[in-house]
């Protein structure tokens, strides 16, 4: 993965042209906030670094710029900063978000920060300096077991419980993603009870199913992450699904939005997250939540990559507030000014105190307002928050954590 590649110089940012130029450099994206949209700052790695340029967005855009221009060379310097950015959008959303007409130009409303950063790192594999150490050896049990957890792949559907049958074909699909099954298997098994007791049953594509593509995506791996998508795409198409349903939010991002981008046209399957279906059997009376809540502060952290990037907002906050009991809490930063957990992006294999340091201030969020418990619907963003969290004794939930099962 470090070996640099012959291909043409900068392909990848190549490809998206002079659309780093929309960048005004005004410098909202380094420290705004806007109390009308619920924003107190934007970029979590700045807010742990001294401040200097390529580690927020507009030194990214004149980065880029000066590659494009051959004023720069890229090297390992540019690149261990380039790879500290969580890929959350923040910035994106900031940039969009100017109350200024007059300093936020129509072309910067074209910008999309992230499809560039991305174009970078993939640009930066090329060159010979990108991913990080960590980050290459995860892409590389990525090719050989298909999953960055160095897990051998048939032990993908361990999880299954004993005595329950999925079949590989079906209508609706499981995507198992990696986390889970590998790393949170008691989270997916309930997430499959739940559905059996309503009367649901998804099948599973096994040993068809490889990892979405998302860990390669954000790191850079590009030809990888096309590889997996592509088998993806044509497992899936074959198993006869004609919806997915996912729960981790970096699949949810990847299969919404990058899948169709590297198919080249719509996918031939509809993609939903679990909590859309699970939202709806709830509300059919096919599936009642825990009673264990009453007086509790409940808050919703949102995954960047569900949230931010892919506008899912409600169904999990519907679940919570039908809790019997709870109080619901909004943190100060939510919905699209949503605190990232900090694992994303490579950041948790790559700089994992980085991660952790992020992690914290987002705990803090919820310690603002009180919180018992922050409940997420993302298996990464869960395994990053908890361990800061539990030292402030809040206990991190996953939405199916809260149904009676
Ligand atoms: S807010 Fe947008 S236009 Fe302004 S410096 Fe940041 S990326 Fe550039
Ligand atoms: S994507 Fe997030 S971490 Fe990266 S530069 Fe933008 S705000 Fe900072």
């Amino acid at each position: 993965m470090t070996k640099a590649q012959e291909v043409e110089k900068l392909r990848h940012l190549k490809k998206l042209g002079d659309i780093a130029y929309g960048c005004i450099a005004c410098g909202d994206c380094r420290t705004a906030v806007r109390y009308t949209v619920g924003r107190y700052k934007v970029c979590p790695v700045l807010e742990q670094t001294p401040g200097f340029e390529p580690f927020f967005a507009r030194g990214k855009m004149q980065i880029i710029r000066g590659l494009l221009e051959g004023k720069l060379q890229p090297s390992q310097e540019l690149a261990n900063a380039v790879y500290q950015c969580t890929t959350c959008g923040d910035c994106h959303a900031t940039c969009h978000q100017s109350m200024d007409p007059n300093i936020n130009l129509n072309i910067s409303r074209y910008l999309d920060h992230t499809k560039i950063y991305e174009a970078l790192r993939a640009d930066l594999v090329d060159a010979g300096f990108g991913p990080m150490p960590r980050q290459s050896e995860v892409l590389e049990w990525c090719e050989k077991e298909h999953n960055p957890y160095m897990e051998p792949h048939e032990k993908r559907t361990a999880w299954i419980p004993e005595g329950v049958e999925l079949s590989s074909k079906g209508d609706l699909v499981l995507f198992m993603g990696c986390t889970e099954p590998y790393r949170q298997p008691e989270l997916i098994q309930k997430t499959i009870k739940l559905l059996l007791s309503a009367g649901v049953t998804p099948a599973v594509i096994h040993p068809e199913e490889y990892c979405c593509g998302s860990v390669a995506l954000r790191t850079g791996a590009r030809d990888l992450a096309e590889e997996l998508a592509l088998h993806n795409i044509q497992s899936l198409q074959e198993s006869g699904a004609k919806e997915v349903m996912v729960h981790c939010a970096g699949c949810y991002r990847t299969f919404k939005k990058d899948y169709p981008e590297i198919y080249g046209k719509e996918l031939p399957f509809k993609v939903v997250h679990v909590t859309e279906i699970l939202e709806r059997l709830l509300k059919e009376g096919k599936l009642s939540l825990k009673d264990d809540f009453r007086g509790k502060k409940l808050t919703y952290h949102d995954p960047c990559h569900l949230g931010r990037h892919c506008d899912f907002f409600d169904p999990p906050r519907e679940i919570i507030k039908m809790v019997p009991g709870v109080d619901f809490v909004e943190m100060r930063r939510n919905r699209a000014a949503a605190w990232c957990c900090g694992a994303g992006g490579g950041v948790k294999s790559g700089f994992p105190e980085l991660a952790a340091k992020i992690a914290g201030v987002r705990v803090e969020d919820a310690k603002e307002v009180g919180a018992d418990y922050i409940v997420t619907v993302c298996p990464f963003c869960e395994n990053n928050l908890c361990t800061t969290a539990e030292k402030e004794g809040i206990s991190v939930l996953d939405v199916v954590d809260l149904f009676k099962i």
